[in-house]
């Protein structure tokens, strides 16, 4: 799997593009989705350069891996939607690959929230 450093999270991640930051540290770039689906749309985006979860699965440490999980749930609670909270509750997912309509080639996970996300798959 070649990953391809030009594609828009990773001009993201190395500051050439602005992008409205939620959270930050080691194995995470958090930031909102720039065409929201939901009321409440983030990415959270891997620090390392991994094509899709599969490349991640396969390559990355255990610290990223873990990392990354916390991070899902930590940005989850800075933006109001955790499942800890009143009316909380969100969906994470990521999509892999052209039949999972994955379109920006750099792991990134979604997660939306802010009011109820519906069906799982249309
Ligand atoms: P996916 O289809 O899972 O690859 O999702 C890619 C997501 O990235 C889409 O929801 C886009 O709206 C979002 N996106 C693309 N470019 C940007 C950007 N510059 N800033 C924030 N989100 C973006």
């Amino acid at each position: 799997m070649t990953y391809d450093k030009n594609n828009i999270f990773a001009k993201i991640l190395r500051g050439e593009i602005p992008c409205k930051k939620i959270y930050e540290d080691e194995y995470v770039l958090a930031f909102y989705d720039i065409n929201p689906q939901k009321k409440i749309h983030a990415l959270v985006v891997s620090k390392g350069e991994y094509v899709n979860l599969d490349d991640f699965s396969s390559k990355a440490s255990d610290k990223e891996i873990s990392g990354l999980i916390k991070g899902i749930s930590l940005v989850a609670k800075k933006i109001g939607v955790s499942d800890e909270v009143k009316g909380g509750g969100y969906r994470s997912l990521v999509n892999i690959g052209e039949n999972g309509g994955q379109e920006v080639p750099h792991l990134h996970f979604h997660i939306f929230g802010g009011e109820k996300v519906g069906k799982m798959v249309s």
